[in-house]
């Protein structure tokens, strides 16, 4: 079976199959084992095996890990138990006085990490839009040792440049961090454009079944690697044996799941586009995207997350209810098409003030795509935008009626 050096000579979708699912496996099985054990039995009392508990080490994690590596063209990746794991273990490679520059159009969860947890730790946040170069330069300050940023950014889909930002960082001696999760490595590999270390929740695309939580870090240099590993371990929050088994399974079909979800993404941006109850529509593969450029330019594509403006948040939500084929989830990236209000659920734990300073308006519809064909998702919304525009919309039989829930969803 092919071996992780050959395999870099070989394209991205036959990298998603070819690796070694089971290194030294006698078995020689073709799909990696789940090795659901704590710990491992050594060779005697003074010598280790390869492994020897799993919270350090784990045969699935590893197969794993090292298909991430591979994919992102890093020395080494590291699973977390999610998305937000694996942003902590980047935070934690800075001490306290140190201090993180972030882009203003975040992740609401990271937002709420930033700011409410990591200041214990004396690291600070400061924002700023990072989509300007210039305006990103200005503001480093003395202490700042981290530049974390978002491209495309959710739900905006607003596009930082990269090169320019990785080249800002490395001037100031700060360390460039991309969340690179709504495009995966498919489409975008920023440790090729300078970034220092890229970051997934890879329970979107890396998956793409909706059936894990998971994050991966990947980083450009074996220093960093093990710094990361350390965090890794130390702290206990790598990626599970059975859930690395179902993010392995999920990868395989990474290209084909986002060829299609792609494709289609894009002939419902310029559905929604044309459409007369569509105030404004984003998506970075449509001509008229401020950004489109650019974002071709470092991304090779535009993936398959599109958000739209209609004028009111109450025409918004009979929308969002009236669809049969989109599930009203605050997820994205899964084979299922889902719909949401972003300033009502994935980013609800960002303060209003800072949400309408970031221009994140709260009528805001943000699409997934699926892997559905495509003429019945453009038919679903074509009758849920004509459903939203009657004063007393028809009940959906497809939708049962919402539940009351007293509090705040707590952002996912
Ligand atoms: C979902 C998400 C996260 C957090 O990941 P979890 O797996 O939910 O912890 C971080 N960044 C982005 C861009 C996300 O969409």
């Amino acid at each position: 079976m092919t071996t992780r050096t050959n395999l870099q000579d070989l394209a991205f979708s036959t990298r998603l199959a070819a690796f070694d699912q089971c290194p030294g496996n006698p078995h020689r099985p073709v799909a990696t084992p789940i090795y659901q054990t704590a710990t491992f039995e050594q060779e005697s009392a003074l010598d280790f095996g390869q492994y020897d508990y799993s919270r350090s080490g784990n045969p699935t994690r590893a197969v794993l890990e090292e298909a991430l590596a591979d994919l992102e063209g890093g020395p080494r990746a590291f699973a977390f138990a999610s998305g937000l794991a694996a942003l902590t273990a980047i935070t934690r490679l800075l001490s306290a006085g140190d201090e993180i520059l972030a882009g203003d159009d975040l992740y609401g969860g990271a937002y709420r990490l930033f700011s409410r947890i990591l200041p214990r730790s004396g690291v600070s946040v400061r924002y700023v839009d990072a989509t300007d170069p210039a305006t990103l330069e200005r503001a480093i300050g003395p202490r700042t040792r981290l530049i974390h940023i978002e491209t495309p950014t959710n739900p905006r889909l607003r596009i930082v440049d990269l090169r320019a930002a990785a080249d800002i960082a490395h001037r100031h001696g700060a360390l460039l961090s991309v969340d690179s999760t709504a495009m995966s490595p498919y489409l975008q590999r920023p440790l090729e454009l300078g970034a220092d270390l890229v970051m997934h929740s890879a329970t979107k695309y890396l998956c793409g079944h909706s059936d894990v939580t998971a994050g991966a870090v990947i980083p450009n240099d074996p220093k960093l690697a093990e710094a990361l590993y350390l965090i890794q371990n130390g702290e206990g929050a790598g990626l599970g044996p059975f859930d690395s088994y179902l993010l392995l399974r999920g990868l395989k079909t990474l290209s084909l799941r986002l060829d299609r979800q792609q494709s289609s993404a894009r002939r419902i941006a310029e559905f929604l586009r044309g459409h007369p109850r569509v105030r404004h529509a984003w998506f970075p593969g449509l001509d008229d995207h401020p950004d489109a450029a650019l974002h071709a330019s470092q991304a090779r594509g535009p993936g398959a997350v599109i958000s739209f403006e209609t004028g009111s948040l109450e025409t918004s939500r009979r929308i969002a209810e009236a669809t049969r084929l989109f599930a009203i989830t605050v997820s994205f990236g899964g084979i299922g098409s889902s719909i949401s209000l972003p300033c009502r659920m994935s980013h609800a734990s960002i303060p209003a003030a800072i949400r309408s300073a970031v221009d994140l308006p709260e009528d805001l519809i943000r699409l997934s795509i699926g892997i559905e064909d495509p003429a019945d998702l453009i038919a679903d919304l074509t009758q849920a935008l004509a459903a939203a525009s009657h004063p007393a919309p028809p009940p959906n039989p497809d939708r049962p009626a919402a539940a009351h829930h007293p509090h705040q969803p707590a952002t996912a």
